[in-house]
């Protein structure tokens, strides 16, 4: 493990540097180096090697559903992240995934719920998926169109989501769709829905820039059990929101994860590589680059466990995830740009870890809310603030 000292900021529990520790161990010898050259069946292996050395625990709440304890910690979840990301993208992915695509299960689910789910979760032996997006509701939730319609005992959903992370290994997708109870967000209502269900299917697979299961889903005449509604009729967007609030710095977390590879990287070439009669990094505009680099991390990693060890204290935390989410990610990319500069015609080579992690880091600064999503969340809720 590098730099550790941040382990002993005053926002962890002695357990907390005992874990980052001992994963970062666990990490270097058994996941480094997957980069995602068949994901489905590199992310099905993640999740079982994850599972089975008890780190998806961590991913669910619930001691009696294979949870490392009754609430969700959110500083585990995170340094989980941050850990596995500086080893392996897809392994970082693997873990989240599972959490998110059950958290809504762990926050809001019926015991019977947590019980036929997160065990299995827990365990690495069933894959969770998280279905909020669709084709022309991504940034504005509330714009969903994907139907429930009550018929008995039964939800009939119609419609699609898109850009389904997990779509196609899935085991089963907690996905969001409007049952009209009010109109905009107090219409949505959330369901788990099995991979196997009648009437679902993976419409499309979706390549992207940094190689993991993604997927369009489709929807006809899917019929769900009642029983599998998470949570009342209509709050479906706040389950949302509750489980994107833990999973939000959790993204902060693990751009943490690759900015630091990008910083070991960077420093490594500027030691090492000779011009001029010295090193790189002997150069005054280099150093400059790596304090540049540095502070950067720390205030990215101050920002996100503040959210982190907040949301663990019971605070409502959205204008803290929102500010660690935004800076994290905004921050990993320039460190990781910094790094491909300091390593020339090498940083573009492909295969080579400064330009996978220039790729592995851009969609995080556009999924589960893009920056200006951030941005909006940040400002209303400094407005609130002032008008009460
Ligand atoms: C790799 C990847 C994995 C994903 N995994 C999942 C998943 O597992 N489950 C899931 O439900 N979704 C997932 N998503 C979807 C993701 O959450 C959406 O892509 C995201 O919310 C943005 O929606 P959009 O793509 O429709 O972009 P749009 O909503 O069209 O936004 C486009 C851009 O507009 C800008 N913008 C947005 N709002 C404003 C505003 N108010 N003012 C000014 N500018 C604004 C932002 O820059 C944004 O990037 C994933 C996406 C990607 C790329």
């Amino acid at each position: 493990m590098a730099d550790t000292k941040y382990l002993d900021w005053p926002f962890f529990d002695a357990r907390h540097g005992e874990l980052a520790r001992t994963l970062d161990a666990w990490a270097g010898a058994n996941v480094a180096g997957h980069h995602g050259h068949d994901v489905d069946a590199e992310c099905q292996a993640l999740v079982r090697a994850l599972g089975g050395a008890g780190w998806l625990k961590h991913a669910v709440g619930g001691r009696a559903y294979g949870g490392t304890a009754d609430a969700i910690d959110t500083r585990a979840i995170c340094l989980i992240r941050e850990t596995l990301a500086r080893h392996s993208g897809l392994a970082d992915f693997a873990f989240a995934m599972q959490g998110l695509g059950s958290g809504a299960i762990s926050l809001a689910g019926t015991p019977e719920q947590k019980a036929a789910y997160l065990p299995r979760v827990a365990a690495g032996e069933a894959i969770a998926a998280f279905a909020l997006s669709e084709p022309d509701a991504g940034s504005d939730v509330a714009a969903m169109a994907c139907a429930a319609r009550l018929d008995g005992d039964h939800y009939v959903l119609d419609g699609e989501k898109t850009w389904i992370s997990n779509g196609g290994i899935a085991d089963f997708y907690v996905v969001f769709a409007r049952t009209g109870e009010a109109p905009g967000a107090r219409g949505i209502s959330a369901f788990i829905v099995d991979s196997n269900t009648p009437g679902f299917e993976i419409a499309e697979r979706i390549e992207v820039i940094a190689p993991h299961p993604l997927a369009r889903l489709k929807f006809t005449g899917c019929r769900v059990p009642a029983s599998q509604r998470v949570g009342a009729a209509g709050e479906g967007f706040k389950v949302a929101m509750r489980t994107l609030d833990v999973f939000r710095t959790s993204v902060a977390a693990a751009s943490l994860g690759f900015a630091r590879r990008a910083m070991d990287s960077g420093l490594d070439r500027a030691t090492t590589r000779k011009m001029f009669g010295g090193v790189l990094g002997d150069h005054q505009l280099t150093q400059a680059k790596l304090a540049q680099m540095a502070t950067t991390i720390d205030s990215a990693a101050l920002l996100t466990y503040r959210a982190a060890w907040m949301r663990d204290q019971g605070h409502n935390v959205t204008r803290e995830a929102a500010m660690a989410k935004m800076v994290a990610t905004e921050g990993a990319q320039q460190v990781i740009d910094a790094a491909v500069q300091l390593w020339g015609g090498l940083g573009v080579v492909s295969g080579q870890p400064v330009e996978t992690l220039y790729r592995e880091i851009r969609a995080l600064r556009i999924y589960e809310g893009a920056t200006e999503v951030q941005q909006l969340i940040i400002g209303r809720d400094l407005m609130r603030a002032a008008s009460a």
